[in-house]
């Protein structure tokens, strides 16, 4: 069985309490690794570590280049070291292998991306136009902002923890990350692969646990930035905490996205688009499209075949290469799902499919819910809460005035889709949406090059791409004079 130790200052230690947590298989139950939780003192320690290694010569004084190759030293390791990771996430996070493996794959491709940014990015620049020739030089210099404490959920563990720390390094900065206590494993082994491509001691401090260890994080004053990736709930809870210090923050939280059908869909692609954006990792992501808006003249063929294709979904043991859906993470998230679909069930919104616990063989070993579908309305309490399970709500809408109504008729904008032939068309409906990605004939694919994050309560900020990058800078105006002679100063006799 693994044991997953802090990796605080650049060494991989025991909780200084002795205390210690086992984490278990979302799909056997089994115990896969012994986990360090850390006291309040190893959280102390981490971001003391990240604070020093902040200050230090050898981290400020490296320059882009060597740091843009340890990025990609991390992602040939992280394909080095992709059959262990895959073997470990799918337990951990009851991933199906096909899921896990993609997530290896991302956040490989997501270090080498990041990799290529820091090697291009401008870290100073003059700005020609804002200059003037005899007067003065004006020059953008980017910054690292600081110790940062980066706090990321349970639902994607590796890419997670890849997308907060790529920037981390790109740019100069350090960082305490605390990994979900549902799922702290794979973030343990990246810690092994950062040691291992030199990244140096103190830069990246990885622990795990709870909201405790995060709340400490949050209020730690030497942190200058928090990137948290997580509910809606808490991160509203995390910016009232960031304001006493003025602290910088990347917010990426919840969604209810919506998946817009036009009568002139590709029938075949639209139905398996709409499974897959609602049912991907048993509908925990963020981005998960359960709202389908399916529009009036397609709704009647697109409903027999959605619920035709839903039989054909292969559920089980997300270790089964064959396997495309698995259990749901715990017991508790199983308990939060079956609480919207009795809320649903009671509030009358007419179940489709599904709505079941699913038992008997591999089914009795995890927490296995059917894909379900109901017709709903926006009276309808899972028309605007995230359930963050296998549900969808299904909205029939007559005209793109509508569609688009009840697609911005959410607290939420992280992301969004249009299935038409008509691309054009298309564009306008997504123009409309008030969502920070929004995909054609597409679904969950996401660009590591590409900004990712929500319009309203969806987030703050952006992660990946050059944004995701700026969001660890701070910009300094550095003014150069360019006027020498002190009588065309135009201060010199403002005082005198
Ligand atoms: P959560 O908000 O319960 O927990 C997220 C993390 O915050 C965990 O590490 C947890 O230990 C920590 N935490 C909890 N309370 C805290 C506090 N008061 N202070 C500091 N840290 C605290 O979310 P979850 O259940 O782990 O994940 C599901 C949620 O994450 C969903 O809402 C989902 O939409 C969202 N999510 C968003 C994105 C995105 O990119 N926008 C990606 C994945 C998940």
């Amino acid at each position: 069985m693994k044991e997953i130790k802090l990796y605080i200052d650049g060494k991989f230690v025991p909780s200084s309490d002795g205390k210690t947590f086992v984490s278990k298989s979302s799909s056997t139950d089994e115990a896969i690794a012994t986990c360090h939780m850390p006291s309040s003192k190893d959280v102390d320690a981490a971001v003391d570590a990240a604070d020093r290694a902040f200050h230090s010569k050898a981290w400020r004084d490296m320059d882009a280049a060597k740091r843009s190759e340890i990025l990609l030293a991390i992602s040939g390791k992280i394909k080095e070291r992709s059959k262990e990771l895959v073997e470990l996430e799918v337990h951990d996070s009851g991933s199906t292998v096909r899921k896990a493996k993609a997530d290896v794959h991302n956040t490989a491709s997501f270090f080498k991306v990041m990799s290529k940014v820091a090697a291009s990015f401008k870290f100073e620049e003059q700005d020609e136009a804002a200059s003037r020739e005899g007067f003065s030089k004006n020059f953008r210099r980017y910054e690292p902002l600081g110790v940062c404490a980066q706090i990321i959920p349970w639902n994607f563990p590796l890419v997670m923890a890849g997308w907060k720390i790529g920037p981390v390094l790109a740019t100069g900065c350090t960082t305490v990350l605390k990994s979900a206590e549902e799922t702290p494993v794979s973030a343990g082994i990246l810690a092994e692969i950062l040691d291992e491509c030199g990244v140096p001691a103190g830069v990246v401090n990885i622990i795990t646990g709870g909201a405790e260890v995060g709340k400490q994080l949050v209020a730690h004053p030497k942190v200058a930035k928090v990137a948290f990736t997580g509910s809606t709930a808490v991160g509203a809870e995390i910016l009232k905490n960031c304001a006493s210090t003025i602290k910088n923050t990347t917010m990426e939280l919840g969604g209810k996205s919506p998946n817009i059908v036009l009568d002139d869909a590709d029938l075949d692609i639209a139905v398996d688009g709409a499974l897959y954006a609602f049912l991907y990792h048993q509908g925990q992501a963020c981005d998960s499209g359960t709202r389908l808006l399916v529009q009036d003249g397609i709704y009647d063929k697109f409903m027999e075949r959605f619920l035709s294709r839903i039989k054909d979904i292969k559920i089980g043991d997300p270790a089964d290469i064959a396997t495309g859906y698995g259990p749901l993470i715990n017991e508790k998230q199983y308990k939060t799902v079956m609480s919207f679909i009795d809320k649903s069930t009671q509030e009358k919104a007419k179940l489709l499919t599904g709505g079941k616990r699913l038992s008997g063989g591999v089914f009795d070993k995890g927490y296995y819910v059917e894909p379900t579908a109901f017709e709903v309305t926006p009276d309808h309490t899972i028309f605007y809460e995230e359930i963050f399970g296998p549900v969808v709500g299904i909205t029939r809408f007559k005209t793109i005035d509508e569609a688009v109504a009840l697609a911005n008729n959410s607290k939420y904008g992280l992301a969004g889709a249009v299935w038409s032939r008509n691309k054009d068309q298309a564009q306008v409906v997504a123009n409309r949406l008030e969502t920070g990605t929004v995909w054609i004939n597409e679904y969950h694919l996401l660009n590591p090059g590409m900004p990712f994050g929500g319009f309203k309560q969806s987030g703050l900020g952006r992660e990946m791409g050059v944004e995701g990058m700026r969001a660890y800078l701070e910009v300094k105006h550095l003014w150069v004079s360019d006027c020498d002679p002190r009588d065309q100063k135009p201060w010199f006799d403002a005082l005198f």
